[in-house]
């Protein structure tokens, strides 16, 4: 006897739904799964087997094959479990005839007791279940927050806690708990976080100096001595940029599934993420892959920040890795098993010592190094890496005056204002110049041909560029990035300025906001 249903199974952040098919036949009593089962599906026997048992369902004295199709692509994943055991039930005649097993994807992993074990990577394959014309998705119960996404008119979600209560309402004696509700994202949540920029006490610079990057999504370096709050500051870029919009928290979610951070009972994610990987992670670590294609740190950082604390320690093969990922925003690994692309569309936030001892330039410790040792410790980042960095800043050690300040410093929520304020004013100067990803422009992607259009210079700018670039020898790049800059400083400055009546959006760039750019780059004078 024959029965079919469905399961679904991963492919890096994608899924693809596989067809469950068991035969039972008079012969030697033996249970075989084919169709490219890796080496957990291999396994799934053995945990179907136990479960079934201590479970009481029986297995027919026949030679019960399960074939997963399509047989071509390699099904990696516990996840298959219920489907199989779903369908062995059917061919014990434990499942009625007359219930359709061709609507309905069963996705968990069985324990040996028969409850259903929740998996990673629920959100990428009820979202496949249900745009592949699945009327009902079965998942483990610990699972429902992620697949309720899932949920439509024509498409219902149910939460499994174990095989006897899923066989019971598959036999109609039952019911196993439906997810009704769609997840909902409250823009409130996506800025409840424990940091806050009212904790940070001075760094009056460092703190424009983020804040002009959230606006203009300009990748940043925090140069300053052990002790200045570099990492203090990077943790909460996230809490001054925008909230996540619903296809970025199911983008972001799924990347976190996928690589199994969603906890049980986990809510998907609707706080922009912070990743810091230490300088001694690996390539594959950072840029995602290993035999079974997993997200990286990069990718986890998707639509966050991704902060590269102690950034000349990092390797060079670290640092090459990161510079397709930082020009397209996603990144291809290639594996036996196949190519899979994740997206990495982050903000990169570097923070690094001024020398080896750190203390150079410092009040409170003397520096140790020789000038050579200086130089060759900054040589240690890679010059390409470095040209994506629009802002670089100095953090100067804070003063007693400053951190026995009482009076709390401004907050996110009020900087989180001036971003968005200023985001919105580049997305209007790029729809009304007809771009098509307006929406998702901003103003560190301009490249050559938008700055000629966007961020033209008058005469008085003209000259403190000149000047700056003797003064500090600067390179070409260095101009483009200063431009880009001056750009956003000039968006954040908007609403506090009167209307120059140039007709230009934002306004135009003036002769402080170049002034304020250059001083943004404060490495650009040791190479
Ligand atoms: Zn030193």
């Amino acid at each position: 006897m024959l029965s079919v249903t469905y399961t679904a199974a991963l492919f890096g952040i994608d899924a693809f739904l596989v067809t469950v098919e068991c035969n039972a036949r008079k012969s030697i009593p033996q249970f075989d799964i084919v169709g490219l089962p890796g080496i957990s599906v291999k396994e799934s026997r053995e945990r179907v087997m136990n479960c079934a048992a201590s479970c009481g369902i029986p297995i027919p004295d026949m030679e019960i094959t399960v074939n997963l199709a399509p047989a071509d692509r390699r099904k990696e994943g516990s996840d298959l479990d219920l489907g199989i055991m779903v369908a062995l039930c059917r061919s014990s005649g434990l499942i009625p005839e007359d219930v359709d097993l061709g609507c309905k994807c069963f996705i968990g992993e069985l324990s040996f007791t028969g409850d259903v074990r929740a998996v990673r990577g629920v959100l990428s394959m009820a979202l496949e279940a249900r745009d592949r014309g699945i009327a009902e998705i079965y998942v483990p119960y610990g699972n429902i927050k992620e697949a309720a996404a899932a949920v439509t008119r024509d498409t219902r979600v149910f939460g499994v806690k174990n095989v006897p209560e899923l066989i019971a309402c598959l036999r109609g004696e039952g019911k196993v708990y439906e997810v009704t509700d769609l997840p909902r994202i409250d823009p409130a949540d996506g800025f409840r976080f424990a940091e806050d920029f009212s904790q940070v006490k001075g760094q009056t610079r460092a703190r424009r100096a983020v804040e002009i990057a959230a606006a203009g999504a300009h990748n940043v370096l925090l140069i300053g001595p052990p002790g200045s709050g570099k990492s203090m500051i990077a943790k909460r870029i996230p809490t001054i940029l925008p909230a996540m919009t619903y296809d970025e928290a199911i983008e972001t979610t799924k990347l976190h599934s996928v690589a199994g951070l969603i906890p049980e009972n986990g809510d998907i994610v609707t706080r922009r993420p912070f990743r810091s990987p230490h300088h001694s992670c690996s390539v594959v670590s950072l840029v995602g892959g290993s035999a079974i294609p997993m997200p990286g740190e990069i990718s986890l950082a998707h639509n966050g920040v991704l902060f590269l604390d102690e950034f000349p320690e990092f390797s060079k093969s670290t640092s090459e890795a990161l510079r397709q990922p930082l020009e397209d925003s996603k990144v291809t690994v290639t594996r036996a098993a196949g190519r899979v692309t994740f997206p990495s569309s982050f903000m990169l936030v570097c923070a690094m010592n001024p020398c080896k001892c750190g203390y150079f330039g410092s009040k409170r410790g003397t520096c140790t190094c020789k000038p050579a040792d200086i130089k060759t410790y900054l040589s240690k980042i890679s010059g390409p890496l470095l040209d994506r960095i629009d802002i670089q800043m100095e953090m100067p050690e804070v003063d007693f005056s400053e951190i026995s300040d009482k009076a709390d410093s401004e907050p996110s929520a009020a900087i989180r204002e001036r971003v968005e304020a200023a985001r919105e004013i580049s997305r209007e100067r790029f729809r009304a110049a007809g771009y098509k990803r307006y929406s998702v422009m901003n103003n560190a992607m301009m490249n050559t041909d938008d700055l000629k259009r966007f961020c033209v210079l008058d005469d008085d700018c003209i000259k403190i560029m000149e000047g700056a670039f003797k003064r500090m020898n600067l390179s070409a790049r260095a101009y483009d990035r200063i431009l880009r800059v001056a750009r956003t400083i000039a968006d954040v400055e908007r609403a506090r300025r009167p209307d120059d009546g140039s007709g230009v959006i934002g306004g135009k760039i003036t002769k402080k906001d170049v002034m304020e750019a250059v001083q943004m780059r404060a490495l650009d004078k040791y190479w």
